[in-house]
């Protein structure tokens, strides 16, 4: 009975100790508590680097859309408090003894991923974002059986297999997006075969949309952008589009019928593929990148006579995202961004709820109280 009471009387490990005797440090944070209310700063654990870890402090983190689904679990999936963001890119502070490609004080980038099994089909062939073991950089059930949290923090710290080296000529706060909507574009370009003399649609110019218009246009396609109005339409051409359709023009879309090799689908909202389908060439693939979380509505008969696909990707293992970030270095691209501070997150998710962003809002953390 004395030892129980001496037990319980006993207080909480201190820091560096968190939870299970793990030596942690102490990160500052914004999280979402629960699904309506607005996002707040958080004390966040997270854990000193073990043998293969390296320990980041995070300089910038982008919201994607992907980050709003979560924050109002919108799959179901999410346990709160909730830090999101996995475009997340800062500097090395310190690496585990095992640790040979990382070194303090070198910049470098997180994506979506944090970790996965290194062992099935899907992760031999360094594709780690299909691995059915895969950990999502945020809301995922982690190892030690604690929740991963994601970017919108001042550190992190991720086994070095899952880290990337972000380019020197390139300014960091442009180039976090890359590490999602950059590799969530590039990939399907590659799966397709896109290089000089393809023709690409990128449907929606917003966070994916005008990466997928730099990184095509870079590779040598032949760049339209369809859209709802033409509002963006010098944007469009500034990144390197040759043309631009307004998809409620029916003429328009009618004169392009069966034109594109490959139609990047950015649209994260239920919409109507129909007309877009019928701009596939034979043999060509529309791909769905945004995630819509009600169903689409497949019309078989344009798929039929055209033996067209439709298809869909998940951003990119950790080779080509290395492979990406090398191609943007060696082709200079970025993302366009507004940086904010953190106390204006609230505000970035109800601009980006009504596609209010030119074309990624970043968040850089010095301002995180
Ligand atoms: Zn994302
Ligand atoms: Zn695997």
């Amino acid at each position: 009975m004395s030892c129980f009471r001496l037990a319980w009387r006993m207080p909480a490990l201190p820091t560096p100790f968190g939870k299970g005797g793990v030596i942690v440090t102490q990160a500052r944070s914004y999280a979402a508590f629960d699904s309506v209310s607005p996002l707040r700063p958080h004390a966040l654990e997270r854990r000193e680097p073990g043998p293969t870890d390296v320990a980041i402090d995070i300089q910038y983190c982008g919201i994607c859309h992907t980050d709003l689904h979560f924050v109002k679990n919108d799959l179901g999936l999410t346990k709160y408090p909730l830090v999101p963001g996995h475009e997340i890119v800062g500097v090395v502070t310190s690496v585990g003894d095992a640790v040979t490609r990382f070194r303090a004080g070198e910049r470098v980038g997180v994506g979506c991923l944090v970790n996965s099994c290194r062992h099935c089909p899907t992760c031999r062939d360094r594709e780690e974002q299909y691995c059915p073991s895969a950990i999502f950089t945020y809301a995922w059930p982690d190892r030690d059986g604690s929740i991963t949290q994601g970017g919108y923090a001042t550190k992190i710290t991720v086994d070095e297999a899952f880290v990337l080296r972000m380019p020197e000529n390139l300014a960091l706060e442009s180039s976090a997006p890359l590490l999602c909507a950059g590799i969530t574009t590039y990939s399907p370009l590659r799966t397709g075969g896109v290089g000089e003399g393809s023709r690409v649609a990128v449907i929606g110019l917003g966070g994916l949309g005008h990466m997928a218009v730099k990184l095509a246009a870079a590779s040598g396609a032949e760049v339209t952008v369809i859209s709802s109005s033409d509002r963006k339409k010098s944007d469009a051409v500034r990144m390197g589009a040759t043309d631009f359709l307004v998809a409620g023009n029916a003429e328009a879309m009618a004169a392009a019928a069966g034109r594109f090799n490959v139609i990047l689908n950015t649209i994260s909202a239920t919409h109507d593929i129909v007309a877009h389908i019928n701009l596939l060439s034979k043999d060509g693939t529309m791909v769905m990148l945004g995630l819509v979380t009600e169903p689409v509505a497949v019309p078989t008969v344009p798929l039929l006579f055209g033996r067209r696909r439709l298809a869909g990707s998940l951003i990119g293992g950790l080779a080509q995202t290395q492979e990406m970030l090398d191609f943007c270095r060696d082709k200079v691209i970025t993302a366009d961004v507004e940086v904010i501070p953190a106390e204006s997150i609230n505000e970035a998710y109800e601009r980006l709820g009504r596609s209010d962003v030119r074309y990624r809002f970043v968040i850089d953390t010095a301002t995180m109280q």
